[in-house]
């Protein structure tokens, strides 16, 4: 149960948050609609596409898929600064990327 910060009375549910019956006071914190929030996962790989590999360097690195040893290479930075940045492999030969994190 929560309280109002105002005047002390019990919250009571509303639409979409909590709020006070007493004073107009309305929670910030919205009611737990645990709804397809995790978007932010594909878009992130989502980068490989389209991608123009004739530009890219490529570096020595062993292909899982194909054992050739050669591969296109960038980088990518995630959304928060603090993280590291992804690297990414890209198979001459067979196109196979993959990720390597730091
Ligand atoms: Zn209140
Ligand atoms: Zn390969």
């Amino acid at each position: 149960m929560e309280f109002c910060p105002k005047c002390g009375a019990v919250l009571i549910q509303k639409r979409k948050n909590f709020g006070c019956a007493r004073c107009n006071y309305s929670s910030k914190d919205k009611i737990k609609i645990s709804t397809s929030e995790k978007i932010s996962e594909k878009s992130e790989i989502g980068v490989v596409t389209g991608k123009d590999t004739e530009t890219l360097p490529v570096v020595a690195e062993k292909c899982k898929k194909c054992g050739n040893e050669k591969a296109y290479f960038w980088t990518v930075q995630t959304r928060s600064g603090d993280e590291a940045e992804t690297k990414f492999f890209k198979c001459t030969k067979c196109e196979n990327i993959c990720r390597e994190y730091r």
